[in-house]
């Protein structure tokens, strides 16, 4: 992909070696904390450990299941700097990361009226987010509540070492997938799905989550097609790396992956064809109207 030197966005928190605690709003003395701690527990039970809820994405360990507690609520943190230098190799990853949110915002700016652009957030080890406490481990996220995409850096090593997708455009993918779940937020699908939770039984809305899920790699399809047609910067090789990727975290692969067996009913992102097929029915489409995972019994 021949990214370097495009416009890179500002619409991003740096928040790397920055940690995060429970309670944010900058200003606070660290030596209150452990009091503070014990008074956000008394009086609001669970903002600290309620933690990781999220539309996790793609290592996704139980996507959406508690957002309907934390939308909106929570996020609030206190933040201390720790001895956190990026290496050149995160430094450039940052630079990706940002060149390659401006081109979804040139995008969607482009195909939606009135696109409300989300912000990046990229932390190391852990993060506050409206959504709660979030690690590294849940991998990159979005976070309705608060409309930011969040990300450890580190996870583009782990796709490349632990799920054998390496690759630019396969990164570029990612990002593309939780600017998708944006599009979701500020188009009100997220909230139908929200008010369905608790109305429709466990597996039910296991399957919503798959239909949300491939939804989200639908729309990062379409913009990988608007973003090679006006940009051009796509290299052979580069849609295999995406549907590569897609197909490594398939929840399918990773369930076999961790428990070597694979349970269908437990699917919140959906099997490997089936992230493969959707991403590239947007990319080949490029036509928003064509992604309604909810209606189709063509998954
Ligand atoms: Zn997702």
């Amino acid at each position: 992909m021949k990214w370097e030197g495009k416009r890179r966005s500002s619409n991003v928190e740096d928040r790397r070696g920055q940690r995060a605690g429970g309670m944010q709003g900058g200003g606070f003395n660290p030596m209150l904390i452990g009091p503070l701690i014990k008074i956000l527990f008394s009086k609001t039970g669970l903002i600290i450990v309620g933690g990781i809820i999220v539309i996790s994405v793609i290592t996704g360990t139980n996507p959406l299941s508690f957002l309907g507690d934390f939308m909106g609520g929570g996020g609030q943190g206190f933040t201390m700097e720790t001895n956190y230098t990026p290496s050149a190799e995160e430094d450039r990853l940052a630079a990706f990361s940002e060149t390659i949110l401006a081109d979804t915002e040139d995008v969607w700016n482009q195909q939606l009226d009135n696109y409300r652009e989300p912000t990046l957030v990229l932390f190391s080890g852990q993060v506050s987010s409206a959504c709660g406490m979030a690690s590294s481990a849940t991998g990159p996220f979005y976070c309705p509540g608060d409309e930011k995409l969040y990300i450890d850096l580190s996870f583009f090593k782990e796709m490349e070492v632990k799920l054998n997708a390496p690759g630019d455009f396969a990164q570029a993918y990612v990002i593309a997938h939780e600017v998708g779940h944006h599009i979701q937020k500020i188009s009100g699908i997220t909230s139908e799905m929200d008010k369905l939770r608790g109305q429709v039984s466990e597996k039910e809305y296991n399957q919503l989550s798959v239909k949300l899920e491939l939804q989200a790699d639908f729309l990062a399809g379409v913009w990988a097609h608007h973003s090679q047609k006006s940009v051009g910067w796509m290299e052979k090789g580069d849609l295999a790396e995406a549907l590569n990727a897609a197909n490594a975290i398939g929840d399918d692969r990773l369930q076999k992956q961790a428990t070597g067996r694979v349970t269908p009913d437990s699917f919140t992102h959906g099997t490997s064809a089936q992230r493969m097929k959707w991403f590239k029915k947007g990319f080949e489409t490029g036509d928003i109207n064509q992604g309604d995972t909810f209606n189709t019994n063509d998954l």
